[in-house]
């Protein structure tokens, strides 16, 4: 059983502010948001990171991506747009090796990111 803190968000052992979840994902709020919309959405499954993901999650994979799409739109920001973000490793600021997708919204960004 995997000891980060996404991992403890998933069981239930520590709070957050979930906004969706399911079988396979839990959908929750970034404790230090950097958008006025920033939510996280993360597999129940132990997978540390993307590059770790094998031929066997790809539908898991996916299921991320459209939710990350459904939670856009229910927070009201499909129509002005939004980026999601994968970061692996320490050039990209990975700091929870537990896979996740940043769903970031509600304000303009800027190309191509820092
Ligand atoms: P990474 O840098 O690994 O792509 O993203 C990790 C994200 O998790 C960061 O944006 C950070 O603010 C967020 N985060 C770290 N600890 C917690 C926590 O305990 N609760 C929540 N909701 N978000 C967290």
């Amino acid at each position: 059983m995997a000891d980060n803190i996404f991992a403890k968000i998933v069981r239930k052992e520590i709070p957050a502010k979930i906004v969706y979840e399911d079988d396979r994902v839990v959908a929750f709020r970034d404790i230090d948001a950097k958008a006025p919309t920033h939510i996280l959405i993360v597999p129940k499954k132990d997978l540390a990171r993307i590059s770790e993901a094998a031929v066997a999650d790809e539908q898991l994979l996916g299921h991320l991506l459209t939710v990350a799409a459904e939670i856009a739109r229910r927070e009201g920001i499909d129509s002005t747009g939004y980026r999601l973000v994968i970061n692996k490793g320490a050039h990209a600021g990975e700091s929870v090796p537990h896979l996740h997708v940043h769903l970031l919204g509600g304000r303009a960004m800027s190309w191509p990111p820092g």
